[in-house]
């Protein structure tokens, strides 16, 4: 098929599609730290309990958590495409090789690599599975660990590039032109299913009982409101962050997703070779070793490991990071002074003020006055 010519600033380079350049006025974006997500799946059930509660919609996780490097959900969805995109060659932070539109077949849109029906009913298969075994007397010395996981949540990137969007004949996917979210008419699909099959992140999802496509919908409403999505505003371990990111040219060193990603550079995309430009953005894990971190999050992956590293004498990063979990409200800048950070509305007003260290106050264990022992709880 005859691609377009996109610009991709993920690869550094201008890349096919299926249509020409479009990006939205505003595009939605979160970033999630790897180093403190504990699986509790609080955001896949906050997802599951808003979205896919219906008939159908079973199997249905628009938000997951997965272990890696065995868990996925659908089964090997990663493993499954990596293996079919072949080598993945980067020349410093310029992607070389073929993206999955560029290595597409001649009368396809995009490489697929397609999930069956099984593949879709164990999201939780390869769960605190560890790489390698476990010796007897084994203990962890030092960085990266020789036996490791860690956890990767997932949902739809609302990606620049949509291989959804690409692939659906029917012309019911968009883009919304005010913040970039994804969505699927649901009265032009017809469950042709050429967005499941399409979608490398396999974020597209089949409805058995509705016989049409469903998938992410960015929260919407909420993001209207200024809010963030449910998966961000419940998350137990405080690892995400919710708002709108800028191309690299036009970055916004106060917007607190400009900052990590493309400032410090420490937010990375997920598979960025796949060519679809996602918009989720992953702090890496510190422990992981450095072939699968670059594999997975492209070749910035070490210095963002790096960066991540020397967080306790960066006061500007530390407080920022402490601003993830605080609040509802989308902050659109952000202010660390060493001891406070601050988040701010589109407007510039004030919406959230944070100590960087929490304060410890520990009590007396005798308490004379009302004559109780007390615990202190850490
Ligand atoms: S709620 Fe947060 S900490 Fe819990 S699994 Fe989801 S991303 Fe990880
Ligand atoms: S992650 Fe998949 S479903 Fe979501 S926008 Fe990208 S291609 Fe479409």
């Amino acid at each position: 098929m005859q691609l377009r010519k996109v610009y991709n600033w993920q690869l550094n380079r201008r890349v096919g599609y299926v249509y020409p350049q479009s990006r939205p006025k505003k595009q939605w974006a979160m970033i999630f730290d790897l180093n403190k997500c504990i699986a509790c799946q609080t955001c896949s059930l906050a997802c599951k309990t808003s979205w896919t509660s219906g008939k159908g919609q079973e199997y249905m996780f628009w938000n997951n958590v997965e272990t890696k490097p065995y868990g996925g959900y659908p089964v090997g969805w990663d493993m499954g495409i990596l293996a079919k995109l072949g080598t993945q060659s980067w020349e410093k932070d310029k992607y070389t090789g073929k993206t999955l539109f560029e290595a597409a077949q001649k009368d396809e849109k995009i490489l697929e690599h397609t999930a069956e029906d099984e593949d879709w009913a164990y999201p939780n298969i390869g769960e605190d599975e560890i790489y390698g075994t476990v010796g007897q007397g084994d203990w962890i010395a030092s960085l990266p660990h020789r036996i490791w996981m860690y956890y990767l949540p997932r949902t739809c990137a609302h990606c620049t590039y949509p291989a959804c969007l690409a692939a659906c004949p029917r012309k019911a996917i968009y883009k919304r032109a005010e913040d970039g979210i994804v969505l699927i008419d649901q009265s032009r699909c017809r469950g042709i299913r050429e967005c499941v099959r399409a979608c490398p992140y396999k974020k597209s999802m089949f409805n058995v009982e509705t016989r049409i496509s469903e998938k992410c919908v960015g929260c919407y409403p909420k993001i209207e409101q200024s809010e963030m999505t449910q998966c961000v505003t419940n998350c137990i371990g405080k690892i995400r962050l919710n708002g709108f990111i800028n191309v690299p040219e036009n970055a916004d060193k106060n917007n607190p997703m400009d900052y990590l990603i493309h400032v410090r550079k420490l937010a990375l995309p997920l598979y960025p070779q796949f060519g679809l430009e996602p918009n989720i953005y992953y702090i890496p894990p510190i422990h992981v070793p450095s072939a699968y971190l670059t594999q997975m999050f492209g070749p910035r992956a070490l210095a963002a490991v790096k960066t991540y590293k020397s967080i306790p004498d960066d006061p500007v990063l530390k407080g920022l990071l402490v601003l993830f979990g605080s609040l509802e409200k989308i902050v659109h800048s952000f202010k660390v002074d060493g001891e406070h950070a601050w988040g701010y509305d589109v407007g510039g007003k004030e919406v959230v003020k944070v100590p960087v260290t929490e304060p410890v106050f520990v009590r007396k264990f005798f308490d004379a006055e009302r004559k109780a022992y007390r615990h202190n709880t850490p």
